[in-house]
């Protein structure tokens, strides 16, 4: 690539091919500018889940910027942030009565580990202060994110001098259908690492049943079900990111659903505000939030991004759930889940190491990073823009995919390997 002003993510920018040129995108369909359409079967890092270009969802931003494009939220109120907030409130399990609001999912995730830190400290704890998390885990790229993401693999080793040093435990194995034995053993572990270090410990960070840039691991609902009780027992927070979880990717409005396990606190971004603008969702049970309430200023929460309950992210987050109830998504995902089971998992080939299939989630994993160099050049030129990464060539693709551009994906990722 000549042009190098624009540094871009995750790249080699000495190496790096030339990337796409988009010129518009509607509905699946990235537009290039050399006149190709391309399927985006990744939702554009999995937050545009309606689609490109949402006639509703413009117009609910439009007529957000003509009102106003921003105001602060300190010392400011305004509809569309308390609307969303208790829309929220109302579509995530029971018990999540409080919604913070930050600008990226990383951002969110460090709201949460300051408020389970800082919840232990309001209650006259303060050594509560470290954080366990899984192994393959991914949380973002920000400083304490990186400090819950795995350790090795997690693009972060380089800064691990830098970051706070947090207890991690093996990812849980098995699969999404483990078997109890195999969930009893990952179960013993935390049980463990609680029993030894739970007067260290302020909270226990998960991506529920889905581990996805870390290397898409689906695990056990029983494994968070078990996690639940023994936080309960242990005296630690529960923390569920669904930023990539939510909104259906799964299979259940959240995975918290899936799993009928209410966390004390849940992260959600990517798919809140449908690619239309950056912004993260924490919520928070009453327990959290009323170790808050007191007449000590210093207990108060002191967090507050300039964007937070940005009005146009929330006006088109409202209206991405309103769309996602009223068109019935949870019928498209199942319909997305069994074709994909019914024509990705019979996929073979000797690279292949595993094919599975969770809520509108799809993933090949290769035995070696290498079976996939040059998959993405080999799907464009089929009209498909994937982005592999490491050992997976994967689908997490927008739910209003057809039938026919779906099947086109998976045929893709078939002819690929086969
Ligand atoms: C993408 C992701 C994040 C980070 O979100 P950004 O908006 O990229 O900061 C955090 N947690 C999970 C589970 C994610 O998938």
């Amino acid at each position: 690539m000549k042009d190098k002003t624009l540094w871009y993510p995750y790249a080699q920018m000495k190496s790096m091919a030339a990337p796409y040129e988009v010129e518009s995108a509607r509905g699946v369909y990235l537009h290039l500018s050399d006149g190709r359409r391309l399927i985006d079967a990744v939702s554009s890092w999995w937050c545009v889940i309606h689609g490109y270009n949402h006639p509703e969802l413009t117009k609910a931003a439009k007529d957000q910027y003509d009102k106003m494009a921003h105001v602060m939220l300190g010392g400011l109120t305004h509809r569309p942030a308390r609307d969303l907030a208790e829309k929220l409130v109302e579509i995530t399990p029971e018990g999540l009565n409080h919604t913070f609001f930050s600008d990226s999912g990383s951002v969110g995730v460090e709201v949460s580990l300051k408020m389970a830190i800082q919840y232990w400290s309001n209650l006259g704890r303060p050594e509560k202060r470290k954080i366990a998390a899984l192994k393959k885990a991914y949380h973002g790229d920000t400083t304490g994110a990186m400090s819950v993401c795995d350790p090795v693999e997690g693009m972060h080793s380089l800064f691990s001098p830098l970051l706070p040093r947090q207890y991690f435990l093996e990812a849980p194995r098995g699969g999404f259908e483990a078997e109890q034995s195999a969930v009893q053993k990952d179960l013993d572990a935390l049980g463990q690492l609680l029993e030894a270090r739970h007067n260290e410990i302020a909270a226990f960070i998960v991506e529920p049943l889905m581990q996805a840039a870390g290397g898409f691991n689906f695990y056990s609902p029983q494994y968070l079900k078990g996690a639940r009780e023994l936080c309960e027992r242990y005296g630690a927070l529960l923390i569920f990111d669904e930023v990539a979880t939510g909104f259906g990717r799964t299979g259940a409005m959240f995975a918290a659903n899936k799993a009928q396990v209410t966390p004390d606190i849940m992260i959600l971004g990517k798919a809140l505000t449908c690619g239309y603008t950056g912004h993260a969702a924490t919520l928070a049970t009453d327990k959290v939030f009323d170790a808050f309430l007191s007449d000590d200023p210093d207990k108060a929460f002191m967090h507050g991004p300039t964007f937070m309950g940005n009005p146009v992210a929330c006006a088109v987050a409202l209206k991405g759930v309103e769309i996602f109830e009223r068109e019935g998504y949870m019928g498209k995902i199942s319909r997305i889940e069994s074709l994909l089971k019914e024509n990705l998992l019979s996929v073979k080939s000797p690279a292949i190491a595993d094919v599975r299939v969770l809520g509108a989630t799809g993933v090949i994993e290769a035995k070696d990073a290498s079976a996939l160099e040059g998959a993405q050049k080999f799907a464009v030129e089929r009209g498909v823009w994937l982005r592999p990464f490491g050992n997976y060539l994967y689908t997490m693709p927008p739910y209003i995919i057809s039938d026919d551009e779906l099947l086109k994906v998976v045929q893709t990722m078939r002819e690929w390997f086969e």
